[in-house]
């Protein structure tokens, strides 16, 4: 799995996420609506 996305300063994390990891953590600190990415855990 490419990791190929940056991480927000914030979350102390060092070299690159993949899109799941970064939607991960997209949702453990901006929880709710703030950004819509393609996985749908419904
Ligand atoms: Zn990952």
């Amino acid at each position: 799995m490419a990791h190929k996305y940056v991480g927000m300063p914030q979350w102390n994390i060092k070299g690159f996420l993949c899109g799941k990891c970064y939607s991960q953590k997209i949702n453990e600190h901006y929880p709710g609506e703030h950004v819509r990415v393609s996985m749908d855990k419904k």
